[in-house]
């Protein structure tokens, strides 16, 4: 198994306060020797590229900087006027790219969730990365902040004025497919209506995938299995376990794990995951559709993976500073946490 580079303890890291115990440091030369790996290692390895690590609002958050606090909001501040990529306070909806690379060495990168700020995220990081173009999408659940850039798929396709091109395959639920046929009919509809004009819109081909960890399914080569989780008591969104050499569970939206899926996650289950990339929205207390940081990290206790990442932050959460109170959880608890943050890339070995 290939050591995640990017997710390693280096002594450099321990004893610097701006980067990361993970080697998720934000500052510019972290950046330029990420952007320098990349070349060499985009055709040596998989990776995951975190296109989003932000909640639905997304940081910053437009409320704190139109109708400012006394003092104002340090991360909503920070996160306005330094670049993205020099920022880790700033922060798109949840959304991961799986760049992976099969056993014939050709890279398949595989989308998950396509929110409300996909096209800015492409603008950024496709870019950076150089990915030039998406061969399959899988959707967690149908809120906005996971469904509603599936417009703009359309900038990662080949352009085709009559609309003939080869459609990317989304794989997504069936609950999650009625409420995108209501909310994109123009992207589910197949034959145009008598009299209808021709305009080009993404093209898709919808898969369903049953939220059953017993029925995975295989996209553009990768196996996945769903991991049913309840995102409010009244809602079933779902996470994904990958890879075979190095086991992924990415849970990007979750107030409860039933029992089953709890299982096939925890080291005490089915087996230990190499890396849990865990949904958290607020520092503090509870919230009744998602987990904040007391109750994630009471799941990674539980749970028990080699390494973990979180997700779906408010502005709450200062990168540098709450990843050092981590590193100080992590030493204690002995199992690596830290937050992502958008543009971070891990190589991982699939
Ligand atoms: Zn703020
Ligand atoms: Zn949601």
């Amino acid at each position: 198994m290939q050591e995640p580079k990017a997710v390693g303890l280096s002594e450099n890291d321990k004893n610097s306060s701006s980067s990361s115990s993970l080697g998720l440091g934000y500052e510019k030369n972290d950046m330029e020797a990420t952007n320098g790996t990349t070349a060499a290692q985009a055709d040596a390895s998989s990776a995951l590229v975190f296109l989003g690590t932000g909640c639905s609002s997304a940081v910053p958050n437009a409320t704190c900087l139109i109708k400012p606090s006394d003092p104002p909001c340090h991360v909503c501040t920070q996160s306005l006027h330094i670049p993205p990529d020099r920022n880790p306070n700033y922060r798109s909806n949840t959304s991961l790219l799986i760049d992976y690379r099969n056993t014939e060495g050709e890279h398949k990168y595989i989308l998950i969730d396509v929110g409300k700020t996909f096209r800015e995220q492409v603008l950024r990081w496709f870019t950076l990365y150089k990915i030039p173009h998406v061969d399959s999408i899988i959707l967690t659940h149908e809120h906005a902040d996971a469904v509603l850039g599936l417009d703009d798929v359309r900038v990662i396709q080949p352009f085709s004025p009559t609309n003939d091109i080869d459609p990317t395959t989304v794989f997504l639920s069936q609950h999650s497919m009625d409420s995108l046929a209501e909310k994109f009919p123009y992207l589910v509809q197949t034959k145009l209506k008598e009299g209808q004009e021709v305009r080009r819109v993404a093209q898709l081909d919808w898969q369903i995938i049953e939220r059953d960890y017993e029925k995975p399914f295989v996209a553009s080569g990768l196996k996945f299995y769903p991991l049913p989780v309840m995102h409010g008591e009244d809602y079933i969104s779902l996470g994904f376990l990958f890879g075979e050499k190095y086991r992924i569970a990415y849970i990007s939206d979750v107030s409860r794990f039933p029992e089953s899926t709890e299982h096939v996650i925890s080291k005490d289950g089915a087996g230990q995951l190499d890396l849990l990339i865990l949904d958290t929205l607020y520092k503090k207390g509870s919230h009744n559709v998602h987990f904040c940081l007391p109750q994630s990290l009471e799941a990674l206790k539980r749970i028990r993976p080699k390494k973990a990442l979180f997700i779906g932050m408010t502005h709450e959460f200062d990168h540098d500073k709450d990843n050092k109170f981590l590193r100080e959880w992590s030493e204690r608890e002995g199992i690596e946490v830290q937050l992502a943050r958008d543009g971070l890339r891990v190589p991982v070995d699939l």
